[in-house]
């Protein structure tokens, strides 16, 4: 077990948990139908605002990530409804598959790997398609270590008329890099507790727009478990329709107060510095990064896999003998990059042993070949 608890885990989720969090979730448990848990259940709903950039109140839903992802599309759509989504990775994939197996009618713009989406040719696509009632993006593509220039997007969503709703999977961005979801028109927004919140597993969140909700009371896709009309009455009350994930409500408290503590634009500064320590890092260690210098993530960064290593020995030498755990790429890319997950709880100590971990790692893996 001590192998565990010094592991450096650099997964792009789940994240470490800081000890005052893993504390807070392991309280005693409580109704989450009484006043503890409407209290606790408030200050949550109340300390997520900031970094959504919303005067919203946020949903608490039990779930993962792709559990919020599918709530998004379900609340505000109707089978037959044509969507346009932005797919630029995985999730961007995931996101769109969602949206066709509840019966919408997928369009998508897609970019390669490794790029992000200009807004004038997301501005073009929807030229072409006058029909589109809901675009899907991935603020920040957690399969290539790439961050959409949502504001940016959102604007050329937004001009038109009639505007499309801007539907943002935030899993694994908000939290760690400027939001703004008021600002930037966005009209729906999820995330997830394991990524930059430092929290376990378990818990998402959403935050809706007055146009999404309107959408909402039309919106015919199947939808029950995830219906936010339930979310939104239970949450007044300072509950969840079902039982919520408790521990994680209490994690994810303890987290709000430690970032709120260290200040939302120390918390923005430290994921850049340190993203941008490990970028340089891995360029000195002669590995070429995946993503386009331009819109490289503050959240995770994918590396590709020299030519004369083999990546999944990689990533076991580093877990094994280093304690350090990367991930592989997903989809097209597994074998061809990894990914280093930097977001929530890090450090600079942190970085420095996973450096200095993948140097020692690639000279021992080359070891053999040289020789
Ligand atoms: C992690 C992630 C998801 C999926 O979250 P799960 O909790 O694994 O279901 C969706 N979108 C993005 C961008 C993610 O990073």
């Amino acid at each position: 077990m001590t192998a565990r608890q010094t592991q450096n885990l650099r997964v792009p989720g789940p994240t470490p948990v800081p000890p005052d969090v893993a504390r807070a979730s392991s309280q005693p448990m409580v109704n989450h139908r009484g006043p503890e848990f409407a209290a606790c259940m408030r200050e949550v709903v109340a300390g997520l605002k900031p970094w959504f950039g919303t005067r919203h109140d946020p949903l608490l839903l039990t779930g993962s990530g792709t559990g919020a992802q599918e709530a998004a599309v379900v609340n505000v759509l109707s089978p037959g409804d044509e969507v346009l989504a932005i797919t630029a990775g995985a999730f961007g994939d995931r996101f769109a598959d969602i949206a066709e197996a509840f019966g919408a009618r997928v369009h998508r713009h897609e970019v390669p790997w490794g790029t992000a989406a200009d807004p004038d040719e997301v501005g073009a696509t929807l030229d072409r398609l006058p029909g589109v009632r809901a675009v899907l993006l991935t603020h920040n593509e957690t399969s290539t270590g790439v961050t959409q220039n949502l504001a940016a997007i959102a604007r050329a969503i937004r001009d038109r008329v009639p505007s499309p709703l801007v539907i943002v999977d935030g899993v694994s961005s908000i939290g760690a890099v400027p939001f703004d979801f008021d600002g930037w028109g966005i009209d729906v927004a999820i995330t997830g507790s394991q990524k930059a919140w430092m929290s376990p597993p378990g818990l998402a969140m959403a935050v809706m727009s007055e146009r999404a909700w309107e959408a909402h009371l039309e919106a015919r896709m199947p939808r029950f478990y995830w219906d936010f009309s339930k979310a939104r009455k239970y949450g007044e009350r300072g509950t969840a329709p079902f039982t919520p994930a408790v521990s994680v409500v209490y994690a994810l408290h303890e987290a709000l107060r430690l970032m709120s503590a260290e200040g939302q634009e120390a918390v923005f500064a430290r994921h850049h510095r340190l993203a941008t320590r490990i970028r340089k890092g891995i360029e000195e260690l002669n590995l070429e990064l995946f993503a386009d210098p331009s819109v490289r993530s503050d959240a995770v960064t994918a590396v590709r896999v020299p030519q004369d290593v083999d990546g999944k020995g990689l990533l076991r030498v580093l877990r094994e003998r280093y304690g350090v755990v990367l991930a592989g790429g997903q989809g097209n890319l597994e074998g061809t990059i990894f990914r280093i997950g930097h977001l929530g709880w890090i450090r600079d100590e942190d970085v420095d042993q996973l450096l200095d971990a993948l140097r020692a790692a690639l000279e021992e893996i080359r070891l053999p070949q040289a020789g």
